[in-house]
């Protein structure tokens, strides 16, 4: 059996942000060896050429490494910021008086702009804003449709363009702004495979973005707003997979509530079968030490345990020093913690209902027959991934092959839990298939001479959702 860097040893898939310390060739190919099976473009830094060149380096590293590599364009949202000031910055003080207003001249110690209208209307009295990351706290004390009146609930120094969060308020504006409409069109002609969406607030803002997207990528919603959390259910039923995005999430919500509230997504998102990434600050300190905390290694930890489907790298390997060390730590952690019995009766104790579909049935008796016999991996035969995703739901201890003749289901399903995916012809038959499945399943490292596979197809093949077949099968060494 041969074994290739890219056959993972582990079921939780690693997502790599990349920026100007991951953009050449030689590194982005470095990042998929150590582990990378997601690229991240963030498009709240970069041009779309920027963005351009990644993508074209990303398919190439794909093509060399004759691996389907997924790539998740983020798009930056309504991130609400404010103008400049006069200096570059003003401190602050606790109980001063402060206006935020239209006026786009430099801001000093009694006014700074905020070109946000909608905000002017939205907000309540006793409405807090928070600006950088939460570190500044502003309580509105009076409103005109031009103005803000606040007094400093917290304060410090608050610098040129920093964010401003506002939690409590449902703001009447979508989560996609005209700069998200022209990068949604970058992402789409680049040809990403996810595209996220930042700050979405109802479910609305995903189906939105759903219409622009028109199935040319699946979308993702991230949850990083309390009426998110709060709205999470209907927002899961119409996005395609979800997001912890810890970061704003943690200073929309009390810090104190993120671990539940992450939990709780994960739990929610693993029933419907949708993939789910816990993201942000996850191995911060590798920004710039090669080696993370032990409260961080325990972070990335908990979210495998907790059954995500990926866990994401962002400034880690975007702009730090260690990128290629962070996605080596994750991927350590996961491969230990994959074959931890722990991991195994914590993931069974979350086992999500089966739905009364031949899928379910399949995909749930797929990973009791590979538990049973000790079978090397379950392989599907699918055209759009549904019966991919229930196997991932299913969470088994052996890789998922997912063999498509279509690149954009391989590159999507990337993302989720256990799957490998395999892009290759169309196959005409079920003997055929399982043929196929045998000498793949040994060419890719995933199955040696007299394992078994548990493989699962609809046959007639061609009518999505029609899986109704499992068979094990032992590999032989006649057909390699
Ligand atoms: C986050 O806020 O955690 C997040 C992932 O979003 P971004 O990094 O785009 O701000």
């Amino acid at each position: 059996m041969t074994s290739t860097p890219l056959h993972r040893q582990r079921g939780t898939k690693i997502v790599a942000t990349l920026g100007p310390a991951t953009s050449s060739h030689e590194m982005i190919k470095s990042l998929a060896c150590a582990g990378a099976d997601v690229f991240r473009l963030n498009f709240s830094h970069g041009t779309a050429a920027d963005h351009q060149a990644r993508m074209e380096i990303i398919r190439g590293v794909e093509k060399e490494l004759q691996h389907p590599l997924c790539v998740l364009g983020d798009l930056q949202g309504p991130k609400i910021r404010l103008g400049t000031f006069d200096g570059g910055h003003v401190m602050l003080e606790q109980g001063q008086s402060f206006r935020l207003d239209m006026d786009t001249t430099p801001g000093n110690a009694t006014r700074a702009p905020l070109p946000h209208p909608e905000i002017f209307q939205a907000a309540q009295l006793g409405t807090l804003l928070l600006c950088d990351d939460g570190k500044i706290a502003l309580q509105v004390v009076g409103q005109s449709p031009d103005h803000l009146d606040v007094v400093v609930k917290v304060g410090g120094k608050i610098s040129d363009r920093k964010g401003v969060n506002i939690p409590d308020v449902l703001l009447p504006i979508s989560a996609l702004t005209d700069k998200d409409k022209r990068d949604l069109d970058v992402a789409m002609q680049l040809g990403v495979d996810w595209l996220a969406l930042s700050f979405v607030q109802r479910p609305d803002d995903v189906q939105e973005a759903k219409r622009l997207v028109a199935g040319r990528a699946a979308v993702m919603a991230k949850i990083e707003k309390p009426l998110a959390v709060q709205s999470l259910q209907r927002i899961l039923d119409v996005a395609d997979g979800v997001m912890v995005a810890r970061g704003d999430l943690g200073v929309e919500m009390p810090l104190e509530e993120v671990p539940s509230i992450q939990k709780h997504i994960l739990r929610k998102a693993r029933a419907l079968g949708k993939p789910v990434i816990v993201a942000t600050q996850m191995l911060e300190s590798m920004i710039s030490a090669p080696t993370p905390t032990r409260a961080e290694a325990s972070d990335v930890a908990n979210a495998i345990y907790d059954g995500a489907d990926a866990i994401m790298l962002s400034a880690e390997t975007a702009s730090g020093k260690y990128p290629l060390e962070a996605v080596a730590t994750m991927d350590k952690i996961a491969r230990h913690i994959h074959v931890d019995p722990e991991y195994r009766r914590m993931l069974a104790a979350a086992h999500p209902d089966l739905q009364s579909t031949a899928a379910d049935a399949i995909t749930a008796a797929a990973r009791m027959v590979v538990e049973t016999i000790d079978a090397a991996a379950i392989v599907t035969y699918t055209t759009s991934g549904s019966t991919t995703l229930r196997a991932a739901r299913e969470r088994p201890p052996v890789p998922i092959m997912c063999l498509t003749s279509k690149r954009e289901t391989a590159r999507r399903l990337a993302l989720s839990f256990g799957v490998h995916p395999v892009h290759t012809d169309d196959v005409h038959d079920f003997a055929e298939m399982v043929d196929k499945a045998m000498v793949l399943a040994h060419q890719h490292g995933l199955a040696s001479i007299g394992d078994r596979l548990v493989v699962t197809a609809g046959v007639p093949f061609g009518t999505p959702g029609n899986t109704n077949i499992l068979r094990i099968v032992w590999v032989e060494q006649r057909l390699l």
